[in-house]
């Protein structure tokens, strides 16, 4: 009843030539009607020829970030409205390198995550501990807190148009992955938090899974009951290790 969901996260990498060829390896190896959704979300400036290019194909775009504001005098700023314009549907809000690098808070992404849904913007909503929090045993606690903020300015209903992607910190881009198990208790932890709140909307929303992906360990992690597909990094700069890690999501 969920469908299975991979989104790539190519950071701040390639170009036009490069995107092209991801793009067409991609295509090249997609199955009609796939039964795994996917998207791709490359830097800002790409969007509106990626968005172009897989047009029609079934392939959804999504932005990185996207700005709180609604429009006016933030320089440097994307806002959701013409991320819409260009024709994103998701944007990927809280990623963990925002919140440490760009010292994003958790109010500053309920703002992003609230100004995606003004502009019809699925918000994929990043969460999930650093290694110190997880050995202090506070894992459960940091993703609570990081859920509740959202929560508490946009409500639960909310979650019926968005996508939430655990991403312990530790694991992000460093090939440590978190065990299938490890990430099955948190992904339970997640949806009996909104459970709390709705049981429909718990039932219906996607978790995904982040954190050193590749097709050699997806199947196990994609195999968890609470996990619906996964948010890739690095994996997903390479079409065959993509479209391989898609394929693996089809497990549900
Ligand atoms: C990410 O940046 O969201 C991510 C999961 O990266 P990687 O797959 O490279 O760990």
């Amino acid at each position: 009843m969920r469908r299975p969901f991979v989104a790539g996260n190519w950071k701040m990498h390639g170009t036009r030539a490069q995107n092209a060829q991801l793009i067409e390896g991609v295509l090249h190896g997609v199955a009609d009607g796939s039964p795994t959704e996917i998207a791709v979300c490359p830097p800002f400036v790409y969007l509106w020829e990626v968005a172009r290019l897989l047009k029609a194909s079934g392939i959804s775009v999504g932005a990185q970030s996207v700005s709180a504001e609604a429009v006016g005098a933030f320089t440097g700023e994307i806002s959701a409205s013409m991320l819409k314009d260009i024709g994103c549907s998701y944007v990927i809000v809280g990623h963990s390198e925002r919140r440490a690098l760009y010292k994003e808070d958790d109010a500053l992404v309920a703002r992003k995550f609230l100004a995606a849904q003004t502009q019809r913007l699925t918000p994929i909503l990043c969460i999930g501990e650093t290694l110190e929090e997880r050995e202090r045993g506070d894992t459960l606690q940091v993703v609570a807190r990081q859920l509740t903020a959202v929560l508490d300015l946009v409500g639960v209903k909310a979650l019926a148009t968005a996508v939430i992607a655990y991403e312990p910190v530790w694991a992000i881009g460093t090939g440590k992955n978190a065990t299938p198990e490890q990430a099955q208790q948190v992904h339970a932890q997640i949806r009996a938090e909104v459970a709390a709140h709705d049981a429909k909307i718990a039932g219906g929303v996607r978790l995904l899974y982040g954190g050193s992906v590749k097709a050699a360990n997806a199947r196990d992690i994609f195999s968890m009951p609470d996990v619906d597909g996964g948010l890739i990094g690095g994996a997903s700069l390479k079409a065959d290790e993509f479209l391989k890690i898609c394929a693996a999501a089809q497990v549900h």
